[in-house]
């Protein structure tokens, strides 16, 4: 019997204020282990695609009006974002929101509580963290509000990554960052995947860098699916073009 697909997106359609219609008929799927790109320009829907997944559309008088997102071959409708998290799927929001009072270290801790883990987890789990970001380990007495952008990217990553999760649904990591810190970030994600096997879909405007470290891709176009196969088709086929609407 073939596995179960780990997450299955299928034919979802979403809408804000019953009116808005910003996804129509999207699916997607991400197999275990696999670091996923979803592509886009402004508006497009790829935060909404992530939202959808893990149930925070209602947080934005949105809602899922068609299709079902099933996580290892449970919809995860009736799911609420923390049963998501305690079940291994956990989002990185847009605008790295850290706490900017509370120390590097207090932010990541943030992030373990859910799981009501033990003092000695708890430091393993941050000892882990530290071996990923050392540049958090120097800064983890700092104040979050202190450190670059950069840095509070990590620091969301890091507190996502305290939850333990199978799959991190992450939005935008590049976005106002230097290219030599994405390129950082880009790195550890890998190094996430490759060592750890965590699996990622990446909400992302920067299509020709995240092409390099995906697996598969996903373009969006006003809700919709515009192009999908495997990021080495897709940088062939010139896919930033494609989706900004100037390809041939
Ligand atoms: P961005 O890179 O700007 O975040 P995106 O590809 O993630 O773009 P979404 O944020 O998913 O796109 O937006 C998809 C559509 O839904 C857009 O037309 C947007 O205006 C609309 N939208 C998003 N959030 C809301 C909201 N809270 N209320 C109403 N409309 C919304």
């Amino acid at each position: 019997m073939a596995a179960a697909p780990f997450l299955e997106v299928d034919d979802i359609e979403a809408t804000y204020e019953d009116v808005i219609l910003a996804l129509r008929g999207v699916s997607l799927r991400v197999e275990e282990g696999a670091i996923v790109a979803l592509l886009g320009a402004n508006g497009a829907g790829k935060t909404t695609t992530l939202k959808a997944i893990s149930n925070l559309l209602a947080s934005e008088r949105g809602a899922l009006t068609r299709g079902s997102v099933i996580w290892k071959g449970r919809s995860t409708a009736r799911l609420d974002p923390a049963e998501l998290v305690a079940r291994g799927i956990v989002q990185v929001l847009e605008g790295r929101r850290v706490f900017p009072q509370l120390t590097v270290e207090e932010n990541l801790l943030t992030g373990g509580y859910l799981r009501r883990p033990s003092r000695a987890e708890v430091g393993n789990d941050l000892a882990r963290i530290y071996t990923w970001f050392p540049r958090l380990k120097e800064k983890r007495r700092i104040r979050a509000g202190l450190t670059s952008g950069g840095e509070q990217q990590m620091i969301a990553i890091g507190r996502a990554l305290m939850t333990r999760p199978t799959l991190v649904l992450l939005d935008e990591p590049s976005m106002g960052l230097a290219p030599i810190i994405v390129q950082e970030i880009f790195e550890i994600i890998r190094t996430l995947n490759e060592d750890e096997g965590v699996s990622f879909l990446l909400a992302e405007q920067n299509a020709a860098l995240v092409l390099r470290y995906a697996d598969h891709a996903y373009v969006l176009e006003t809700g919709r699916l515009a192009a999908a196969g495997t990021a080495a088709d897709l940088a062939a086929q010139g896919v930033e073009a494609l989706y900004l609407g100037d390809a041939p």
